[in-house]
């Protein structure tokens, strides 16, 4: 299988530090490759992280602040630069697109990349393997969700004992059943449902409904967490989420996996496990407080 990571470009929120770039996020996911939220300084990050732009397949903006959107030019017109063959898709909210077409055509370039945009026009929207649902941010602003769908896993004990083998295999697969010694094979029989992997992405936001739909049963939930506990008051007056709130959405999602980023930059970097901290008073699942670079894989399938 190839890989199916998520390599953090950036992890800052407002303003960029010594430690932490502007918000950015890539997810490997077999041949995908879907960047989130291109800040200032996306582009030298990727090269920092061994990201080439080719990788990309998607990229997927969350809202039009400057924190989670100012790169965008420059990967656009690196995309065009190095000739990307493969079309890219963005995912915007709708409500944005007199910024997107500035942030797309900001400076002159030659534009040789196929750039699709594809806005969010509704709530609860999807294309392809994203969706989006409305977060409840000071303008309009939407979490994406990564979906995998369901497969098969063939089960090796009850393929031998029904005599299959081979080609049959791939038969009974293709066409869902096959018929052995006279006998009807049906690929329920000899299968179990293979759960599709998951990948939420919660930015600014209040706790709201959204975030818990854009978060449910996730493998991997990356989730901004802008302040800590204590500064509850902020987190409520600037639309975001505190590391508690994060890790109250985590437990009521029933994720598996927790990342929290999108820190402020108030907080000494060397405090950051903090976060993580209040964060696992209140979910009892695995916890990563994000630091720039870091390559995260998602956990292994149920
Ligand atoms: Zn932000």
């Amino acid at each position: 299988m190839s890989r199916r990571e998520l390599v953090v470009l950036g992890s800052a929120s407002q303003t960029p530090t010594r430690h932490r770039n502007h918000n950015g996020y890539l997810l490997r996911f077999d041949t995908d490759g879907v960047l989130f939220d291109p800040g200032e300084g996306t582009q030298r990050q990727m090269t920092h992280a061994g990201v080439a732009a080719a990788e990309l397949t998607r990229i997927c903006i969350t809202h039009f602040h400057g924190d989670h959107s100012l790169g965008l030019s420059a990967v656009l017109q690196r995309l065009s630069l190095d000739a990307v063959p493969r079309p890219v898709r963005c995912h915007y909210p709708a409500s944005g697109q007199e910024f997107f077409e500035r942030l797309r055509y900001s400076t002159v370039y030659h534009e040789r990349a196929t750039v699709v945009p594809a806005p969010v026009l509704a709530d609860d929207w999807t294309d392809g393997p994203i969706s989006a649902h409305p977060l409840d941010h000071r303008i309009d602003c939407f979490g994406y969700r990564y979906t995998e769908p369901d497969g098969v896993r063939m089960l090796p004990d009850r393929l031998a004992a029904a005599g299959l083998h081979g080609p049959a295999i791939s038969r009974l697969q293709r066409e869902g059943s096959v018929l052995v010694d006279g006998r009807v094979i049906r690929l329920d029989e000899v299968s179990e449902r293979r759960p599709g992997q998951t990948v939420a992405f919660v930015m600014d936001t209040r706790p709201c409904p959204g975030a818990l739909t854009c978060a449910r049963d996730a493998d991997l939930l990356v989730a901004e967490s802008t302040f800590r506990a204590a500064d509850a008051d902020l987190a409520t007056r600037y639309g975001h989420l505190t590391s508690t709130d994060a890790g109250r959405l985590a437990a009521e999602a029933g994720v598996r996996k927790l990342v929290l980023t999108h820190f402020s930059q108030r907080y000494p970097y060397e405090d950051a496990d903090a976060f993580g901290e209040e964060a696992a008073a209140v979910f009892d699942g695995e916890i990563q407080v994000a630091r720039d670079f870091d390559v995260i894989p998602l956990p292994r399938r149920r």
